[in-house]
């Protein structure tokens, strides 16, 4: 597969200057992937100036929601250059979330090539600091203008990419949320979706008036067991034991969670999948069982949860940021940013071009 680089790239990147503050995902490469699809049959990608997409009002994406994407990100590493983090992991759970959504998945290596050449053309737009990355956004819609009911004829694929900060610095106060579910049962909650996001937006606002950060989601099915962020997988330390909710149809299968996993049993701990009953673990949390809750996410990496509100209640954690978690941030951080050995095959390096 050949991507076409058009000649505009060249001056789109000269021209672009790094601002000072970066924050997350506000501040965009100027240049971005792109392949289409037509009745199954897809393009070849080309790198093209970042610009307004062009679609038609009615556009199936507008209406019916296809639309799925991705997060992740290059690092900078001082002895190894640049680098993805599991790219191949992405690949793979994009073209889940597309056929949840009756999508045609992007073909592994018309993925890789995306984030490849979008990551190597943008190699300088790769901040240096500890916690800041390029963070890529790899995405696929529904473009075909037609009202009715059915999937859409044609798609469009797109990496885009944003020099960023982490995204969450210090401690989260998370809400119980006992009345809105962010998925269904049956649902889309294991899918990678904008729809999953648009459902938790309201949830997100009420408590924000409460002060609080983020909303944590109950399972759809029994309302009763935790399953996750709204963009990051949860976890507890509990007598040096971590304990995450096993999957089970509704949560994202974080590529960050399942590291996390692999990680804490290879510096020795013990890992449980299981069902977290809210209510038991509020109870622990309040007695000091509960040691350290923390959430995860490619944006966030590894974030501590320092109070859970519930109600009218609120309940502290004993530890916060607790030393599990930072251990654990810190370790992780060591393999992304190249200062620990990529002991697991992780990290996928990436030869800059350069356009002067
Ligand atoms: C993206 C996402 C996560 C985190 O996944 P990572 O691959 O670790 O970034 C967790 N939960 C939801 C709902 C998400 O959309």
């Amino acid at each position: 597969m050949s991507v076409y680089i058009d000649p505009a790239v060249a001056t789109s990147l000269r021209g672009f200057e790094m601002p000072e503050k970066l924050g997350f995902g506000s501040v965009m490469a100027p240049v971005m992937f792109r392949a289409v699809c037509q009745d199954g049959c897809w393009s070849s990608g080309e790198l093209v100036p970042y610009a307004p997409l062009s679609l038609d009002p009615a556009a199936k994406v507008l209406h019916y929601a296809q639309s799925c994407f991705e997060g992740m990100k290059a690092y900078r590493t001082p002895e190894r250059g640049i680098s993805l983090f599991r790219p191949e992991r992405n690949a793979a759970r994009l073209a889940h979330s597309a056929e949840r959504l009756c999508m045609p998945p992007v073909p592994e290596a018309l993925f890789m090539e995306g984030v490849r050449t979008v990551t190597a053309y943008c190699a300088n737009l790769v901040p240096a600091t500890s916690g800041e990355s390029l963070y890529l956004r790899p995405f696929l819609i529904g473009t075909q203008a037609d009202l009715t009911v059915s999937a859409s004829t044609s798609y469009e694929f797109y990496v885009i990419a944003s020099p960023s900060e982490a995204y969450h610095a210090g401690n989260m106060r998370v809400w119980v949320e006992r009345e809105d579910s962010r998925a269904a049962v049956g649902g889309t909650g294991d899918a990678k979706v904008g729809g999953n996001y648009a459902a938790s937006l309201l949830s997100i606002a009420r408590l924000k008036k409460r002060g609080y950060d983020q909303s944590l989601w109950l399972n759809p099915g029994n309302r009763q067991t935790v399953d996750e962020l709204s963009g990051m997988n949860f976890f507890t330390v509990m007598g040096g034991e971590l304990h995450t909710p096993a999957l089970n149809g509704s949560i994202l299968e974080g590529v960050t969670r399942d590291s996390v996993i692999d990680l804490a049993r290879d510096l020795g701990f013990t890992v449980h999948e299981r069902a977290i009953d809210i209510d038991e673990l509020l109870r622990q949390v309040a007695d000091g069982t509960c040691e350290e809750a923390f959430a995860c996410g490619t944006a966030a990496i590894i974030s501590s949860i320092s109070v859970f509100g519930d109600g009218g209640e609120s309940y502290a954690v004993a530890k916060a940021p607790g030393l599990v978690a930072e251990r654990l941030r810190q370790a992780l951080l060591d393999i992304q940013e190249g200062r620990g050995e990529d002991r697991f095959g992780w990290m996928h390096p990436i030869e800059p071009i350069s356009v002067d």
